[in-house]
């Protein structure tokens, strides 16, 4: 069967990479619900439109048009026909895309796009509101979690990797800051669906991960 997955969890836990993967698994269609945000953010950046500007942001949704295509592999999207995959992921994006995603207007738009790709089943979306919010019906939800320090650790890593020399308080610092934002905020602010099962991944790494949630899944 066509099953609706959602997984949803704090930045830095690893969702992406786990939604591509259970996806693949799958034969699914893995929905990236944060590069939804990007895109937006994106948009406004380039239309010169302020990220408090909540009249000028919902004409843009109007008008902008977001889609996920598979080439050589490889997951992309594309906003108005253009790959941004990698320009979406910028440090400035990132800050834009969280204060965009703050706009009911914005929300609203973008989760009726949600609703839309994930309507038919067969699907994995993940964001920090599908099991709440976009598909509170959904046929499985995972919650997963993992301590702050361990999520800042991972982003150190990865940021160690990309060359660039970050301090590893500092690191976990800003993971903190980034909860507390999305935790707080007055609109879809992160919290775990009651039937979502929660997997703490701290010391757990992704294929083990993977195998829980598959073993979920099959149940
Ligand atoms: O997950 P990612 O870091 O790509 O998300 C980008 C931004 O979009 C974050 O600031 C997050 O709070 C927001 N977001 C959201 N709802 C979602 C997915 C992401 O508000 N379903």
């Amino acid at each position: 069967q066509a099953l609706i997955i959602a997984i949803d969890g704090p930045s830095g836990v690893g969702k992406s990479t786990l939604s591509r993967r259970l996806a693949k698994k799958l034969n699914y269609v893995n929905i990236d619900t944060g590069a939804m945000y990007r895109s937006v953010a994106l948009a406004a950046h380039r239309a010169g439109i302020a990220p408090d500007d909540e009249a000028s942001l919902s004409a843009l949704c109007l008008r902008i048009e977001i889609r996920f295509v598979r080439q050589d592999e490889m997951e992309r999207v594309l906003l108005n026909g253009e790959d941004v995959s990698e320009a979406i992921r910028t440090p400035e994006i990132s800050l834009l895309s969280s204060r965009v995603s703050a706009h009911p207007v914005v929300r609203r738009a973008l989760v009726e796009l949600q609703r839309e790709l994930g309507r038919n089943g067969g699907v994995v979306l993940e964001g920090r509101d599908i099991g709440t919010v976009v598909f509170p019906g959904a046929d499985v939800k995972f919650f997963l979690a993992a301590s702050a320090a361990e999520r800042g650790r991972r982003r150190w890593l990865e940021l160690r990797d990309k060359g660039l020399d970050v301090d590893l308080e500092r690191t976990i610092e800003e993971v903190e800051a980034r909860d507390a934002a999305d935790t707080q905020r007055t609109h879809a602010p992160l919290r775990q669906a009651q039937d979502a099962v929660c997997i703490d991944t701290t010391h757990l790494d992704i294929d083990q991960v993977l195998e829980r949630m598959l073993e979920v899944v099959a149940q």
